[in-house]
């Protein structure tokens, strides 16, 4: 940590040491980061007496439900009235791995009611637009959960982290990374999962419990994806696989279970550039992931109203399911100097 982060370090300890009720937000639909990293900031406060409450907008996915207290979550759709009272009576307030109030859908109004709370954002995304009073910001870092490692191990120096607190983290870091496949160059991320080792996590079990719990239609769903909807354009470094309402209802689509399909055209030779077309209702959903230089965040929110990180971003279309691939085609042949 830098000097500036440890006064951040102090001010934190201060307010965390004065709370009384705390909340920490994950962002709607939470990916194994976010969950990961609300838990494990949620155990580390409740090892130290606090009473704070984790609340997801949503709902959480069945492969992220074993992680250590996430029985306790409270999920914003299911009771909004607890949630809302919890968010405008207190006085500690996170939000983790999230840069838009927003990404709290209906739940954004209420902290935005409690301006006597103290808001501390803690994020790895670029820009991040929530009114805090602490930041910790950092897009270089694999995941907020690796963030969350570092404040800890400052705010409690040479303390053995406790082993639900580091089965948490690591779970963050572990699906942010794609399994250590990307953003886990650093070799600070690699510092960060060894000290988590230390604590006795299992690392075969969390393994096994993350990336051996797809269900049946799932792994068919992938596997009929590959074969039949997955175009790669070599000339083009660029590769995208596109899904119909159709083609997903016949496969018993729940949410979760294309996660990861956009990284495949990467494994093809070549490929640097690929994408991922959901159709939902009126609208299609686009991941975008890339190698390299080219900035997918910079190209979705340029032409796909979205954005995201420089190689992995998101963002949607309005046009048919056609057209839009069409659009898409079009753009990677402009943009096929800096694929
Ligand atoms: P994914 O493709 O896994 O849904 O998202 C990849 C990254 O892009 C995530 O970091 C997410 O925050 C960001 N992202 C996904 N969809 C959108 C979107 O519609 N708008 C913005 N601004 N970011 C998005
Ligand atoms: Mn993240």
């Amino acid at each position: 940590m830098n000097p500036l982060q440890k006064r951040e370090i102090s001010t934190l300890a201060r307010h965390i040491k004065q709370a009384q009720r705390i909340v920490i937000f994950s962002h709607v639909n939470p990916d194994g980061d976010s969950v990961g990293s609300c838990l494990g900031m949620y155990l580390y406060l409740q090892g130290k007496g606090k009473a704070a409450q984790v609340i997801i907008p949503n709902h959480i996915l069945d492969f992220l439900k074993w992680v250590p207290g996430a029985d306790r979550i409270i999920i914003g759709k299911e009771n909004p009235e607890e949630a809302a009272r919890l968010i405008v009576e207190a006085d500690l307030i996170f939000y983790l791995d999230f840069n838009e109030i927003d990404r709290l859908e209906q739940l954004a109004e209420y902290p935005q009611k409690n301006r006597k709370a103290f808001h501390v954002v803690i994020d790895h995304h670029p820009g991040p637009k929530i009114e805090a009073d602490l930041l910790f910001s950092d897009i270089t870092v694999s995941s907020t959960a690796e963030i969350i490692f570092k404040i800890l191990q400052n705010l409690d120096p040479g303390k053995e982290m406790d082993q639900d607190i580091a089965t948490a983290l690591f779970a963050g870091i572990m699906t942010d990374t794609g399994c250590f496949r990307y953003n886990a160059s650093n070799s600070d991320t690699w510092e960060a999962v060894s000290e988590l080792m230390k604590s006795g996590i299992d690392y075969d079990d969390i393994y096994s419990r993350i990336y051996d719990n797809y269900s049946e239609h799932r792994m068919r769903l992938m596997g009929y994806a590959l074969d039949k909807k997955m175009v790669i354009l070599p000339e083009l470094h660029t590769g995208y696989i596109w899904l119909t309402k159709e083609e997903l209802i016949k496969y018993h689509y729940v949410i979760g279970d294309t996660e990861g399909f956009v990284n495949l055209p990467l494994s093809v030779r070549g490929i640097r550039f690929s994408a991922l077309f959901l159709e939902q209702g009126k609208k299609i959903k686009i991941s975008f992931r890339s190698k390299g230089s080219f900035a997918v965040n910079k190209f979705s929110s340029a032409y796909f109203n979205g954005g995201g990180h420089l190689n992995a971003a998101g963002g949607e279309c309005y046009e048919n399911m056609k057209d839009t691939l069409l659009r898409f085609e079009k753009l990677a042949r402009d943009f096929s100097d800096e694929i």
